[in-house]
This record gives structure tokens, C-alpha cells and sequence, in this order.
């Protein structure tokens, strides 16, 4: 009997081993973000308040948060790395080594405030005991101050990696060689102009689990990297459906994400993108918090590699399809004296993530003619409507226009008494030289055709459509 009841002894023992506490829900977690969120409606910290939130949130944690290591920008600005948790699997979360890109710098802030007002329900607590989390919020402050890319070497940090010539890439590789992390996530923002795939709507987020090496062998760390990628994904799908793409990177020696990867700290991209529409900003900052939180249960929970398939049917990243605006069907005077036509015009507008081009001077045209092939996030039916470029100067210059026609007898509480060749040629000369064409910064004047001439409908300024 002494064998069976020996067995019955270990599998009680084991029956009574603790379930662990389940993890929240994405949809929980969202709810839960207005009640500990610290970062500002802009989702766009400055250094300074930065840094009052961090030193606030570690002073009141109780030991939860705590600042493990210092370093100073290339102008001397502080360089934090701050540790969440006391568990064996260490893991790093930088944001911000490009300057205009700022979404998961608040979201880190705002996990971090999430996980010490729960650190006492047992699914943080839990966490809490399994990782130690390494967080390096604004990794490059000079770039956050011109909202530029690059830090104040004018070096992009995020190719530094082999060479280290920035302090900023010298305090993450710091970091990284003292702790050795299991894993690493590399928070950026990605251009708006994105779709999940070709025929998918807008891409709020991208997740690339980034190669290590340009043949790395499929293995525990592959796995890793494509669960945590999954795992943000599937996070978003209930609040952003269908808005997670796979983004498209070969594999880029001189890059912190892949060489984190050669290094032993199997690393993933995670890049924010657009999703139109009110407080744009705050929304994004928030599915961030979602999906980083998410991946990190996941992990602490050994969940992470189940979710590795669902990485392989993730849509990739498509551009060319979307603009800003569209005007569709309208007729054109385009400001050269040419004859109207029938045309659609698209414009984009500019954007405070520049990415490695030059950001744009102003709202542009980039289209004009049969533009099928693009979707505005704004669609104007401009059927019926008259386009023209607009004086430059904005309302101001139009009212001197305006009272200009007047005086000369053409022009009568807005109508403009013109014909269709008067409004060509008037049109040429207010334009002084703008043409609604492409890589134009121009706004335009919309008119809808009257009795006696053509009376103003609207306006297109700086790439918005106002009445
Ligand atoms: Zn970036």
C-alpha cells in the first residue's frame, strides 16, 4: 500500500499547486486605461513631464517601479531605464530612439501606472513574480525636443547598433549586456498612410518579429518572437478589428532590433500607425497599453509560442492606397488658363512622424485625374462642383479678391459674375503662379454654379474640407 499512497500523496501535492489567476481581457484592460492613464491627450510627452511621471510613479509604488540605470543624450538630457517586477525573466521595453515618434512612450507610462495601482490583484502579482521588465521610455529626448528622427549627432540611433556612436545607442546596448534580457520589444510609429494589407483598412499597428540573422533557424527564439507579435495582434482584434499588419523588414545588421536578436535578446517591432478619427492620438496610445500589456501576460504566463501560428496569417503592411482627401468628379480650373476638365484630386497632409524622408511644407496635391485607385480617409463627392486654386494667403487673401472682383463690377455678395472663360482666366491670374497639380502646397476654393455666375461652396485649407 506504502506505493500507491505515496502516489496519491504527489499527485494531491500536485492538484493543489495553484491555477493561475486568468489574465485580463483586452476589452478589460482597455476599460481600465482612463482610470490609470498618465500620459497627455497629445500621446506626445516632452522630456520634462516625462521624467516628473516616472520620478512621481516611483516614489509612490512602493518598490514596484524603480530607476536601475542613468545616462545622459548626446546634449545631456537624463536617460532613464526603469525596472518593474523582482521575476527571472527579464525583459526590454525602449520607445522613442527616433525623436517624432511618441505613441509608446506615453503607453509605457501608462502600463507602468497600470501595474502599480494593480500590483495586488493577482494577475499583475503574478506577472510581477514571473518578469522583471527593463523599460527605457525616450531613449533619444534631443530628437523629442526638434521632433526629428535622428538624435542631435543627426545620427539615426536605430542603425548605430555595430558602430555605436550615439550615447543613446551605447545606454541601450548598456542595459542590454548587464541584464541579458529573454526578450525585447522595439516601440516605434510607422507612416498613416498604411493599410493590413492591400484591400485592408487603415493600420493601426504593425508587429514584426524581427529576424535575427538572415537565415535564422526556426527555433525556440523564432517562436518567441512570432508568439509575442501574435499575441499583440490578437489583443487588438476586439478593439481594432482587422487593423494589425505584418510589417516588412529584411533583416539589417546595423539595426538595434536585429542585432538584439543576434545578441541573445529575442526582439520584437512593434510600430503604431493611423486609425482616423477623434482623439486619434489617445486611441492609439491606449491599444498600445492594450497589446503590450497582453504580450506580457503571455509571457509570464509561458502562453507566448502558442500563438506563434496566427503570426504567419497576419496581413503585411501595403502602401500607395491611401491618402488624405479625395475630391472625386470635380471640374477643374486648374490655374493654368486651360479649359476645365472633369478630375479627381487627392492631397496628403502633413505629419508630426516624418520617417526617413522629409516632412512635407504643407498640405499637397498628390493626384489629379481618374484616381480610382486611391481611397481618401476623407471622401468628397465634388460632383456639380467647380475646383480652383485658392489665393495664396488663406481667407484674408480671398476676401481681397473677392472685394477686387467686386470693384471691377464682377463679383456681388460672393457670386462671382463670371462665364466659364472669365472664371479660367480670373482664376490664373489670383493663383499668381499656384496650380492645382501635383507636389503643389495649395488650398482650393470650391464653387457650385448660379444663375448669374458661380457662388463659393466651400473650401479645401491646409488638406481640410470647411463649408
Ligand atoms: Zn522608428
Amino acid at each position: 500500500m506504502a506505493v500507491p499512497l505515496l502516489l496519491a500523496a504527489v499527485l494531491a501535492a500536485a492538484a493543489a499547486a495553484p491555477p493561475l489567476p486568468p489574465a485580463p481581457s483586452p476589452e478589460a484592460l482597455h476599460a481600465s486605461w482612463t482610470g490609470v492613464r498618465l500620459s497627455p491627450p497629445s500621446g506626445a510627452y516632452t522630456p520634462e513631464a516625462l521624467l516628473a511621471d516616472l520620478d512621481g510613479l516611483a516614489a509612490m509604488s512602493g518598490g514596484a517601479v524603480r530607476v536601475v540605470g542613468r545616462g545622459s543624450s548626446a546634449e545631456g538630457r537624463p536617460l532613464l531605464a526603469l525596472a518593474a517586477g523582482t521575476g527571472p525573466e527579464k525583459v526590454l521595453l525602449w520607445s522613442q530612439m527616433h525623436g517624432d515618434e511618441p505613441t509608446a512612450t506615453s503607453a509605457l507610462v501608462d502600463l507602468l501606472s497600470h501595474l502599480v495601482a494593480t500590483r495586488d490583484e493577482p494577475a499583475t502579482a503574478h506577472l510581477l513574480s514571473r518578469l522583471t521588465l527593463l523599460v527605457l521610455p525616450m531613449l533619444n529626448p534631443d530628437g523629442a525636443v526638434r521632433n526629428d528622427r535622428r538624435n542631435a549627432q543627426g545620427i539615426d540611433i536605430n542603425r548605430d547598433a555595430v558602430e555605436l556612436q550615439t550615447p543613446e545607442g551605447r545606454f541601450l546596448k548598456a542595459v542590454r549586456d548587464e541584464h541579458s534580457p529573454a526578450a525585447g520589444f522595439n516601440l516605434h510609429n510607422q507612416g498613416a498612410l498604411v493599410t493590413a494589407g492591400r484591400s485592408g483598412p487603415q493600420a493601426a499597428l504593425a508587429v514584426l518579429a524581427v529576424p535575427g540573422a538572415d537565415s535564422e533557424p526556426d527555433g525556440p527564439a523564432v517562436r518567441r518572437k512570432k508568439g509575442l507579435a501574435a499575441a499583440m495582434a490578437l489583443a487588438a482584434e476586439p478593439i481594432a478589428p482587422g487593423r494589425v499588419a505584418r510589417y516588412d523588414m529584411s533583416y539589417t545588421e546595423r539595426a538595434f532590433g536585429d542585432s538584439m536578436s543576434r545578441w541573445g535578446t529575442p526582439t520584437v517591432l512593434l510600430e503604431t500607425g493611423g486609425w482616423h478619427g477623434f482623439r486619434e492620438a489617445e486611441r492609439l496610445v491606449r491599444l498600445n497599453f492594450v497589446v503590450l500589456l497582453e504580450a506580457l501576460h503571455a509571457l509570464a504566463r509561458g502562453e507566448e509560442a502558442a500563438a506563434a501560428p496566427a503570426y504567419e496569417t497576419l496581413p503585411f503592411n501595403a502602401r500607395g492606397r491611401l491618402v488624405d482627401l479625395v475630391l472625386r468628379h470635380a471640374t477643374v480650373h486648374g490655374g493654368r488658363g486651360l479649359p476645365p476638365f472633369h478630375a479627381d484630386v487627392a492631397f496628403v497632409r502633413p505629419r508630426p512622424f516624418a520617417g526617413e524622408g522629409r516632412r512635407l511644407d504643407g498640405a499637397t496635391v498628390t493626384g489629379v485625374g481618374d484616381l480610382d485607385h486611391l481611397e481618401g480617409l476623407e471622401e468628397v463627392d465634388a460632383t456639380g462642383l467647380v475646383v480652383a486654386p485658392a489665393p495664396p494667403g488663406g481667407a484674408v487673401s480671398w476676401e481681397k479678391t473677392v472685394a477686387g472682383l467686386a470693384a471691377r463690377g464682377l463679383a456681388k455678395e460672393s457670386v462671382l459674375l463670371l462665364d466659364d472663360d472669365a472664371l479660367t482666366r480670373e482664376t490664373k491670374a489670383w493663383a499668381a503662379g499656384l496650380a492645382i497639380t501635383p507636389w503643389t502646397v495649395v488650398d482650393l476654393v470650391l464653387f457650385r454654379k448660379v444663375e448669374k455666375g458661380y457662388a463659393v461652396d466651400g473650401f479645401v485649407r491646409d488638406g481640410l474640407l470647411t463649408k
